[in-house]
């Protein structure tokens, strides 16, 4: 199979390029997504949350070709997963020269991920999801962004989930820049590779020699998320581009939908003083229930 530009083998398919033009074709991609959306100002002040996978150091790599970055990484405490990939972050930013900072939920909160699931009956990716959202937003403050390495995936999954929940506030969030610019308490977050599909990641990492670990966290199986990713999976073998539409339409209701669900006045923790829809946020909710019972 050859290159649709050159005379090389083809090293990826859909759309067939050789290495060069696949990584131009990727590079040119998350480009144009941070210029249509105006994720990145020339000044800003960026950190990127990493976890060690694919997704994330492929970000970082891309990344660093054109600006500069600095790398905040959260340890859930998952014992058997995230010691590997902090340890290939940590590799990969030496590798880099890129300064980096590793955060855990065990010296913040007082328990690894793994020990919080014996209190309650805690849906792991939701207690996961809070505590990890609450360390990012904490240590990117004096930063003007932080960007992840959601992609179209993970977005298609993010929109069907809240759609299926009927959770249209948090619906209303999404999208390649998330958060409420201008708000004291929030870092405006941004999505570079919102219109990469993962395949295209895993193979840009792969290329590029940035990671050839594609290890999952062992809770995502029994997540409502992967549920999710393999309905969307099928419809997509079934109906190639069913994931490109759904970001589409949901990119052209996203206004209206940004209008009616998000509060002009924003709301703070009483307890810890992040942003928050409620006088207590879900994240102090569920900590201090693991407080009663833990006593
Ligand atoms: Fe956390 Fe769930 Fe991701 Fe595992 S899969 S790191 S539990 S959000």
């Amino acid at each position: 199979m050859k290159c649709n530009n050159c005379n090389e083998k083809a090293v990826f398919s859909n759309p067939d390029l050789c290495k060069d033009h696949f990584n131009k074709y990727f590079e040119t991609n998350v480009l144009e997504t941070i210029n249509k959306f105006g994720l990145i100002n020339e000044n800003d002040k960026m950190i990127v949350a990493v976890s060690g996978g694919k997704d994330s150091l492929s970000l970082l790599y891309v990344l660093n070709k054109r600006y500069d970055v600095e790398a905040l990484a959260v340890d859930e405490g998952i014992d058997g997963y995230r010691e590997h990939t902090l340890r290939d972050m940590a590799d990969f930013c030496e590798r880099l020269g890129i300064k980096y900072k590793i955060v855990s939920f065990k010296d913040e909160i007082g328990y690894k991920l793994d020990e919080l699931l014996k209190f309650k009956k805690f849906t792991p990716c939701a207690v996961c999801g809070i505590n990890r959202r609450y360390l990012l937003n904490k240590y990117s403050k004096g930063y003007d962004i932080i960007a992840t390495g959601h992609n179209m995936d993970d977005e298609c999954q993010s929109i069907t989930m809240n759609l299926l929940r009927n959770n249209l506030d948090v619906l209303a969030r999404l999208g390649p820049k998330t958060g409420v610019s201008g708000r004291d308490g929030f870092t405006q977050r941004v999505k570079p590779f919102y219109f990469l599909k993962e395949r295209e990641i895993m193979a840009y990492s792969l290329l590029n020699n940035i990671t050839s670990n594609f290890n999952e966290c062992k809770y995502v199986r029994d997540s409502y998320r992967a549920k999710i990713r393999d309905i969307l999976n099928e419809l997509e073998f079934k109906h190639p581009g069913t994931k490109r539409k759904i970001i589409g339409n949901f990119l052209s209701i996203l206004p209206k939908l940004k209008d009616r669900f998000i509060e002009e006045e924003q709301l703070y923790c009483v307890n810890c003083g992040m942003p928050s829809s409620n006088d207590i946020c879900s994240r102090c909710n569920v900590m201090g229930q693991v407080e009663a019972e833990a006593k």
